[in-house]
C-alpha cells in the first residue's frame, strides 16, 4: 500500500501578502501619526477612503451649510447695523461655495480632487468667519471666534479631510485669524493669548481624532483586502486540488476517475440528443518487455510521449483523453460514429509509430506501437455505458490476438479490419 501525500501549499508567501504584512506593520508603528502603506496599496487606500467617506462628506457639507445659513439670524440680532456685511459673507460667498463643493462630490470622474476641493471650501468658510470676527461688535469678539473653533473641530472630524489637508487648512486659518486679531482688531494681549491657546488645543485634539479615524479606516481597508486575498488563495488551492484529483501525474492526461465522470456525463448527453458516442481503448504493445530491457525510467518517458501523441487527438472540447491504467489509454469521442472514431484510432496508431521509439523486444515492430479497440453506440434506455467499455475492450483484445499494432472495431459480434476505416473522413 502506498501513502498518497498531496503536498499543496495553501498559502505561499507572495508579493501581495508581503505588502499586506508591511501595511499592518506600518499601521502598528504609526501611533498618533497617520500611517502610510507601501505602494500600490496606498493609492488603492486613497480611492477606498474617497469612496467610503463620500456620503459622510455630503452630509457634513449639507449640515454645515444649513447651520451657516440659520446663524444669519444671530447676525441680525448682534449686528443690526453691520448685517449687510455679514450676510454678504454668509449668503453671497460662503453658502454658494459650500453648495458648489456639494455639487462637485456628485461628479464621479473628478472624485480624485475631492480633498483639495474640500480644502478650498473649508478655507472660504474659515476666512468668512475671520471676516465676521472683524465685524463682531462684542468686546471679546467671542461669538464669531467660537464659531471658528467649531469649524476647526468640524474640519478635522466631520468633513473627512485627510490629516495633511486639515493641518495645512488649520495653519492658514489660524494665521488669518491672528493677522486680523493683532493688526486690525488690536485685540487685547491676554485675550489674544487665551484665544490662540484654545485654537492650538483644538487643532491638536482635532488632529488626534482625525488620525484615529483614519487608522480605523485603514484597518478596515486592510481586513477587507486580506479577506479578498485569502479568498483568492483558497479559490486557487481548490482549483489546483480539483486539477490534481482528476489528472494523471505522469502523463498529465485525465486519470481514470476523470474518464468515468466524463463517460457518465457524455453518455447522459448522448441519450438526450440521440447522438452516437465512441470510445477507443489503446494499449502499448509488449510494454513489459520495453520496461524490462530499457528500464523503468525509459518506460516512463515512453509513456509520456505516447500519452502526448494520443492526447493530441482529443481535438474537440467534448473529447476526453485519459490514462485508463498502466500502459492503457482511452479516447472518448462523443458525437462520432464508428467509422469516424476508427479513423481517429488509426491516426493515433500512426502517430505513436511515428515517434520512432526503438523497441528491440517487440514482436509487432521495431519501434514502440499501440493496439486500439474501437466501439460506438447510440445509447438506448436499456443500454449501459459499461457495455461501451466492454465492447472497446473486446475489440482491443482482438487487435492484440490478431498481431498487435492495429485498430479493430467492434460491430456487434463482428470484428472488422482496421484498414477498412483507415481512410474514412473525420
Ligand atoms: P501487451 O502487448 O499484451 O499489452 O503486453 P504488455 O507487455 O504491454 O502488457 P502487460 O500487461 O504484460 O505489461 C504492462 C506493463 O506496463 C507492466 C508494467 O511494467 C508496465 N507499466 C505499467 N504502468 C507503468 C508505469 O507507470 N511506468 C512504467 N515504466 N511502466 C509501467
Ligand atoms: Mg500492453
Ligand atoms: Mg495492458
Amino acid at each position: 500500500m502506498h501513502n498518497i501525500d498531496i503536498n499543496v501549499h495553501m498559502v505561499e508567501p507572495n508579493p501581495e501578502m508581503e505588502m499586506v504584512a508591511a501595511a499592518k506593520k506600518a499601521l502598528g508603528e504609526a501611533g498618533l501619526r497617520s500611517a502610510r502603506f507601501p505602494e500600490p496599496l496606498e493609492s488603492t487606500f486613497d480611492r477606498y477612503y474617497c469612496e467610503k467617506t463620500l456620503k459622510h462628506v455630503r452630509v457634513a457639507l449639507l449640515t454645515g451649510l444649513m447651520l451657516y445659513a440659520v446663524f444669519g439670524v444671530v447676525d441680525l440680532m448682534l449686528l443690526p447695523a453691520d448685517r449687510a456685511h455679514m450676510w454678504t459673507i454668509r449668503y453671497a460667498i460662503v453658502c454658494p461655495t459650500v453648495l458648489a463643493g456639494l455639487a462637485f462630490t456628485y461628479s464621479a470622474h473628478l472624485r480624485r480632487f475631492t480633498q483639495p476641493v474640500l480644502w478650498l471650501v473649508m478655507l472660504v468658510g474659515s476666512l468668512g468667519i475671520v471676516g465676521m470676527v472683524y465685524y463682531d461688535p462684542t468686546p471679546a469678539k467671542n461669538y464669531y471666534y467660537s464659531g471658528l473653533l467649531l469649524l476647526i473641530m468640524g474640519a478635522f472630524t466631520f468633513v473627512s479631510l485627510r490629516l495633511r489637508y486639515a493641518v495645512s487648512w488649520a495653519v492658514a486659518t489660524t494665521l488669518a485669524y491672528e493677522a486680523v486679531a493683532i493688526f486690525i482688531n488690536k485685540t487685547d494681549e491676554t485675550i489674544l493669548i487665551q484665544n490662540s491657546f484654545s485654537i492650538v488645543a483644538t487643532i491638536i485634539i482635532g488632529a488626534f481624532s482625525n488620525s484615529l479615524m483614519e487608522n480605523y479606516l485603514r484597518r478596515d481597508f486592510l481586513n477587507a483586502n486580506l479577506l479578498e486575498h485569502e479568498n483568492r488563495q483558497l479559490q486557487k488551492a481548490t482549483l489546483e486540488l480539483r486539477r490534481l484529483s482528476i489528472s494523471d501525474a505522469l502523463t498529465n492526461l485525465g486519470n481514470r476517475r476523470h474518464f468515468e465522470v466524463m463517460l457518465d456525463q457524455e453518455w447522459a448527453r448522448a441519450m438526450r440528443t440521440e447522438m452516437p458516442i465512441s470510445l477507443i481503448l489503446l494499449d502499448i504493445d509488449f510494454f513489459k518487455n520495453f520496461n524490462d530491457n530499457y528500464g523503468h525510467q525509459a518506460g516512463d518517458n515512453c509513456l509520456k510521449a505516447v500519452a502526448d501523441a494520443i492526447g493530441a487527438h482529443a481535438r474537440r472540447s467534448a473529447d476526453t483523453a485519459a490514462r485508463y491504467g498502466g500502459e492503457e489509454f482511452v479516447l472518448l469521442l462523443p458525437g462520432l460514429a464508428l467509422e469516424e472514431a476508427a479513423a481517429v484510432a488509426e491516426d493515433c496508431r500512426r502517430a505513436v509509430e511515428a515517434l520512432n521509439t526503438t523497441h528491440g523486444h517487440s514482436e509487432a515492430a521495431e519501434v514502440v506501437t499501440i493496439s486500439a479497440g474501437v466501439a460506438s453506440m447510440a445509447p438506448l434506455r436499456e443500454a449501459n455505458r459499461l457495455d461501451l467499455v466492454e465492447a472497446a475492450d473486446k475489440a482491443l483484445y482482438r487487435a492484440k490476438t490478431k498481431g498487435r499494432n492495429r485498430v479493430v472495431c467492434w460491430e456487434g459480434e463482428e470484428h472488422c479490419s482496421p484498414k477498412a476505416y483507415s481512410h474514412a473522413a473525420v
